[in-house]
């Protein structure tokens, strides 16, 4: 009997080894149908070819005609990563960046990380053999500090152009001199002298083969040319022609398929129980097919989910075979991964997404589309210098955009949860971020590459000098510029290094003068990710009790500070005899005891640990700038110190209604008669002095 078992086990284990190879060439050869059925796979030989004849390329196309995926890989097949160059894909999202980087590794066969691979600021998954890189666009502005001609690239592709990111507007405006550099002997560049001072100080820590490069270009030699290519959904490519003096543009023509648009007869009270209510219609009086729904954050898309799963119980149970997804961008890559996946056989799919859905990822499988027509975006208050996140009207072209997704595998449906007299009143399109947003880190960097004048920058759209005036009066207050708007020698070259605001990065710079470098590394790696909070609704009072243990008299950020020495003592300890399973297991008990997010905890210690040098990371910045790291112990007050000389300017007076003023909306608005006359300088060297800095 024993024997008969053993051989059973065997056959088993064959046959599921069988199923499971047969499971993955079945894959393999979906993801190669699929592949072929995509609009751009039957015009691949053009857009090579007109890669090839222009040195910049505009491509305009419909979300899913296969642009940020294939391309690369056209490319690559013909050639284009000759000598080792690479192609670099830049996204406005990191979400969108570690997806694609993932499909098309798989769709090449390969591992992650090898021909195809990811980069993204606290997370770099390539290697030297990576030659389809994909990234943030902001991560590409960083790599230009220490490779000022991006020397590394043969292509780049600036994806979702559309979008406007300052990061994307400021990348444009860069590439367009690096590609100029590029095309002309070094000794006859312009610029060069005033680059490669600027870099001076990079330069001296440069690796080898860093520095090899750029001793290369030294010696006249003509860098290879950069090619550039402007991906773009909306269907304007004339702004981004007009700007690269007249470049070709080309289209790719999506399949798109009949959407019935629907309005609403009056305007809604509550758009999220609009959205219930129309959700549930659709649910139950339309066909087959998924339904998307478009909101503005997490916090709304948890809350809707709730409400949908409540719902969902009351009905009938042949009814309630819905599956509820969600997406938006810090959801972990795991979870957003699963939206691709189909729902189960009779099931109905409902993504609840935010406008990360409209261009950025393709979901399969959309018939319906809920548009309630809001979208959460950046705006920026010149006179108080705060940023804040409003819920705000979509465009037309978003409203546009998120319609498509019903249209893409045949005819769909969109409910616009506004009236159509509305829709004629919204504005074409966003306005760039670069007009609503503060740009004292996007200046910093410009400064660290060498363009002094930040108002005469060749931007896409120019930034109001009002703004930029008031972002450089904060770099002089930081100290990383002198009173001559020049990068301060180190303070400036050091915060400009640091992939972080420059706020925390002065507090990281002042920590290690007093001290306490240990204790702010924490603070930044903590405050770099989610809340670590967990505040479930039902459990409010419970969670309110576990935060206690953690929390400092002395406020939040030794608060955190706390929280992060316990769990790694925790882990610590539990490592200690454990297989890494068990030490896993003990680790999210204990923070579900604790009422911790155990995931962004993680995240910060990834963030607090990484030590090994990259321009993404803190800690090996910090060690290659000779920055002393040591802890205060239990003493804070260094510690506060430092963190209010670099916070200074986010300082807020409680006020006796309970609501807090900053200081500088005070100075503008409230101040009394004798207090009017003193500026925001005076206001923050009364702080300074108060703290004795
Ligand atoms: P575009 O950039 O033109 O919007 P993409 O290259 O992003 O198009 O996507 C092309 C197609 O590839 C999508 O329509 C979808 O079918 C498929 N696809 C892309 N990413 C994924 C993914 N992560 N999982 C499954 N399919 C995907
Ligand atoms: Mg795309």
């Amino acid at each position: 009997a024993k024997n008969s078992n053993q051989s059973n086990n065997q056959l088993n284990s064959k046959v599921s080894n069988d199923d499971r190879r047969a499971e993955f060439f079945a894959r393999k050869h979906r993801i190669a149908q699929q592949r072929k059925s995509l609009p751009i796979a039957s015009v691949e030989k053009r857009l090579v070819e007109e890669v090839r004849s222009n040195n910049i390329l505009i491509i305009v196309g419909e979300t899913g005609s296969g642009k940020t995926t294939q391309l690369p890989q056209f490319l690559f097949n013909a050639g284009l990563c000759h000598d080792g160059k690479v192609v670099g894909i830049t996204q406005p999202r990191r979400v969108a960046a570690v997806s694609v980087a993932k499909r098309v590794a798989e769709e090449c066969g390969v591992q992650l990380g090898q021909r195809v691979g990811y980069s993204i600021r606290f997370d770099d998954t390539t290697s030297s053999s990576t030659r389809i890189k994909y990234m943030t666009d902001g991560l590409l502005l960083r790599e230009a500090l220490l490779d000022p001609y991006l020397s590394r690239y043969s292509v780049i592709i600036v994806d979702e152009a559309h979008e406007r990111t300052v990061h994307t507007d400021v990348l444009l405006g860069l590439l367009k001199s690096v590609q100029k550099v590029r095309s002309v002997p070094i000794n006859e560049c312009p610029n060069i002298d005033r680059m490669k001072a600027n870099n001076g100080l990079l330069m001296e820590k440069e690796n080898d083969a860093q520095r090899a490069s750029i001793l290369k270009q030294c010696r006249g030699i003509k860098l290879s040319p950069l090619k550039l290519i402007i991906m773009s959904a909306s269907l304007d490519a004339r702004v981004f022609s007009e700007y690269f003096g007249g470049a070709r543009a080309v289209h790719v023509q999506g399949r798109q398929f009949p959407v019935d648009i629907l309005y609403t007869r009056h305007p809604e009270t509550d758009y999220l129980d609009a959205t219930l209510i129309t959700l549930f219609q659709i649910h139950l009086e339309e066909g087959p097919g998924d339904i998307l729904v478009f909101l503005t954050g997490q916090e709304e898309i948890e809350s809707v989910e709730r409400l949908v799963q409540e719902k969902l119980r009351q009905l009938p149970e042949d009814n309630q075979k819905v599956k509820v997804l969600s997406i938006f961008s810090s959801l972990p890559s795991e979870k957003q991964m699963q939206v691709f996946m189909p729902a189960p056989t009779g099931f109905r799919k409902v993504i609840l997404a935010t406008n990360i859905a409209e261009t950025s990822v393709t979901i399969p499988g959309i018939k319906y589309v809920i548009d309630p027509g809001f979208v959460k975006a950046r705006t920026y208050c010149v006179h108080t210098g705060m940023e804040s996140l409003n819920i705000v009207p979509t465009s037309k072209a978003q409203a546009l955009q998120r319609s498509g997704r019903a249209g893409r595998e045949g005819p769909g449906k969109c409910f616009r949860l506004y009236p159509e007299s509305e829709f004629e009143k919204l504005s074409d399109s966003t306005d760039p971020e670069i007009s609503r947003c503060n740009l004292s880190n996007v200046i910093l960097q410009l400064k660290a590459l060498g363009v002094d004048d930040i108002i005469g920058f060749d931007f896409m759209e120019k930034p109001s000098s009002e703004a930029v005036v008031k972002s450089l009066e904060l770099l002089v207050l930081l100290g990383a510029l002198t009173e001559e708007y020049k990068l301060s020698d180190p303070v400036g070259h050091q915060m400009a290094r640091l992939p972080l605001e420059p706020i925390y990065s002065k507090a990281l710079i002042l920590a290690s003068q007093f001290n306490c470098l240990e204790e702010m590394l924490i603070t930044v790696a903590m405050l770099s990710v989610e809340s670590v909070f967990y505040n479930p609704r039902e459990k409010l009072e419970e969670a309110r009790t576990a935060a206690k243990c953690f929390s400092s008299l002395e406020g939040d950020h030794p608060t955190l500070i706390a929280v992060y020495r316990a769990f790694d003592e925790f882990s610590e300890k539990s490592n200690l005899g454990n297989s890494r399973e068990k030490t896993e297991k003990n680790l999210r008990k204990w923070c579900k005891e604790n009422f911790i997010n155990s995931r962004a905890l993680r995240h910060a210690r990834d963030i607090h640990r990484q030590a090994t040098f990259s321009p993404l990371q803190i800690q090996g910045n910090i060690e290659q700038m000779g920055l002393g790291i040591a802890s205060c112990g239990d003493d804070m007050l260094q510690f506060r110190r430092c963190l209010a000389a670099a916070f200074f300017l986010n300082a807020a007076l409680k006020q006796p209604d309970g609501t807090y003023r900053c200081y500088e909306e005070m100075a503008l608005h409230e101040l009394q008669v004798e207090q009017e006359q003193q500026t925001i300088q005076n206001l923050c060297d009364t702080l300074r002095s108060i703290l004795r800095l």
